[in-house]
């Protein structure tokens, strides 16, 4: 998508450990009508798959599956980040690798709010080595519900968790691609 794109461009910073800050438009401050922006083209890409649930993971990607879910007209359920190991009988559950801490967390979500009628769309501000998005399928998988894909506004191409997941025959829809980045530029992946 040329405006996630050129926003990126202008405003993105490359730091080490193949980390792109964009703390002025998506994960700080955030510039809400771009947000509006990629929920419409995820929207019109999942339009007809019949999604009752948008699911993401807590923080910064609850806006963007906000908006998502409301024109959707279905509910917004965030996996909240746990560090306790022993949960109750009521959660599902999901043991992650955070890419930008470097730790072990895991995810949680209410088994009241997750049923095996659901049709879930996975929905997040970025995809890495794709552990978060991998966590998110198996906690729909243990609801017995089904994940119709994922929309994702920034994937880190060259990190290949999306391509990964792809191959598992996961749907991922992304609206920026970066094949490389490096502190001299950032280049997009043209065929999506
Ligand atoms: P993954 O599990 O796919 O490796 O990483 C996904 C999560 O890590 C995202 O939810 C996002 O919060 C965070 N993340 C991964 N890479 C980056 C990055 O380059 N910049 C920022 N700001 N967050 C990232």
């Amino acid at each position: 998508m040329r405006l996630l794109e050129d926003k990126i461009l202008r405003y993105g910073k490359v730091y080490p450990g193949n980390v792109l800050k964009v703390d002025s438009f998506l994960n700080h401050q955030v510039d809400v009508p771009l947000i509006a922006a990629l929920a419409q083209e995820i929207y019109q890409h999942y339009k007809d798959c019949a999604v009752t649930k948008i699911l993401t993971i807590e923080a910064s990607g609850i806006l963007l599956a906000g908006m998502t879910a409301q024109l959707f007209h279905v509910p917004m359920l965030f996996a909240k980040k746990s560090a306790a190991k022993n949960m109750s009988d009521e959660v599902f559950t999901a043991k992650v690798r955070s890419f930008t801490h470097g730790n072990d967390y895991t995810m949680v979500v209410s088994k009241e709010y997750l049923c095996r009628d659901d049709k879930v769309l996975i929905v997040d501000d970025f995809l890495a080595d794709g552990n978060a998005l991998k966590g998110l399928t198996e906690i729909v998988k243990e609801a017995g519900a089904q994940t119709v894909g994922a929309g994702i506004a920034i994937e880190k191409g060259f990190q290949k968790g999306g391509d990964r997941l792809r191959e598992e025959g996961l749907r991922i829809f992304s609206l920026a691609i970066i094949d490389s980045m490096t502190e001299g530029g950032i280049s997009f992946r043209s065929d999506i």
